[in-house]
């Protein structure tokens, strides 16, 4: 007899994530279902259209003739996709930087959780006894796009050079990976940039900063919010951190990073990786391109407190990182209105495919619900 599995286990064994939680396990569902759907619009245009002009419902069989392989496209390539053990590599290495300062944090594990359409992480404690953060993939996916874009300008900042020819191309992949970003169309991100920087430093602060700021929650959680590991906070911040563990979770996530560039100071941007995000997102939210934050302060404010901290710890760097302000400043002032006008036509083409898009959602929905039923499992 062949022994059941239901579809949370089948998922996370298909996605190569065998060692979710299980709450982690219904949460991959949702964001597989999610990112599937989106899939779909980016990839399969002409089904779609099809599946308009003909008024298809999910049971007709030319709409599983049309939306299925697609599917199993999904799951049996792009699932499989994922960044675990890069996590692993930075958890090994935030756990280690904290050790030196006599810090330790109970973490059972750092978890890729798919969806390539989100920049989201998240702790979360089950009566203590099981520790995780979860980090959606395309977190570090869009840290990779921004930091290639950004990084041959900051560098050549650094060598006091002109700007070179080369700097309209990745202005060019910039607004490309805003736009891929905010719609959720991977193929517009997935631009080819066949440079590949030899420092990785922007790259790496960008992707710690996220994971010290659920280790900042993780330390809370364990510690409590009035214990504070590092050297003393000025007092206004130290009251915003007091009354908002948002606030005391940034600061927690930057000092953590001066404390490993202490270790490894060559790496010259990293410290800037940690309010890179929150540049991009001030301008997307001044812009209303997306909305203000519900649970995390304004991104102009954390960008503005995460520099402010910098500054306090190296002026020198600090200046520098000035420069790199006003020059990333230069990309989104000239792409801001043709990214604002691809971003809305791209929103009103989607909106036009809406109740079909809802369709093939409610089909990736119900196909998963039968396979926890049935043994039968797509293969290739
Ligand atoms: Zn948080």
């Amino acid at each position: 007899m062949i022994e059941r599995m239901n579809v949370y286990d089948l998922l996370a064994q298909k996605s190569g994530r065998t060692t979710l939680s299980d709450a982690q396990k219904r949460e991959l569902r949702k964001n597989v279902i999610i990112d599937s759907v989106e899939f779909f619009y980016s990839r399969c245009k002409l089904a779609l259209r099809l599946i308009k002009l003909f008024h298809l419902h999910t049971e007709s069989n030319f709409f599983v003739f049309l939306v299925h392989p697609a599917l199993r496209y999904y799951i049996n390539h792009t699932l499989k996709l994922n960044y675990q053990s890069i996590l692993d590599h930075y958890l090994v290495e935030i756990q280690q930087t904290l050790k030196h300062i006599g810090v330790t944090i109970d973490i059972n594990a750092i978890n890729d959780l798919a969806r390539w359409s989100g920049i989201n992480a998240e702790f979360s404690s089950w009566f203590d006894t099981d520790r995780r953060i979860t980090i959606l993939s395309g977190t570090l996916y869009f840290s990779h796009l921004f930091s290639r874009s950004f990084q041959p300008l900051f560098v050549s900042i650094d060598m006091d050079k002109k700007r070179s020819f080369f700097q309209k191309y990745f202005q060019r992949m910039f607004q490309r990976s805003v736009i891929g970003f905010v719609t959720n169309n991977h193929r517009r991100g997935l631009s080819p940039m066949f440079l590949i920087p030899e420092d990785s430093s922007l790259l790496d602060g960008m992707e710690m900063v996220i994971i010290c700021h659920e280790m900042g929650h993780a330390y809370f959680n364990q510690y409590g919010i009035n214990e504070w590991p590092f050297e003393p906070l000025p007092e206004d911040i130290r009251q915003k951190a007091l009354s908002d563990e948002e606030v005391a979770a940034d600061m927690f996530a930057i000092h953590t990073l001066f404390a490993y560039h202490r270790l490894y100071p060559d790496l010259r941007q990293i410290l800037f990786g940690s309010c890179l995000f929150f540049l991009i997102f001030s301008w997307l939210e001044e812009a209303k391109i997306l909305p203000r934050p519900i649970k995390h302060p304004k991104s102009d404010i954390r960008f503005r407190y995460l520099m402010s901290t910098i500054q306090r710890f190296d002026s020198e760097i600090y200046s520098q990182y000035e420069k790199y302000v006003i020059a990333a400043q230069t990309y989104w002032d000239s792409g801001q209105s043709n990214i604002k006008k691809e971003i809305s036509a791209y929103r009103a083409k989607k909106e036009m495919y809406q109740p079909e898009l809802d369709q093939v959602e409610s089909f990736i929905n119900h196909y998963f619900s039968c396979q926890s039923e049935h043994e039968e499992y797509p293969r290739r």
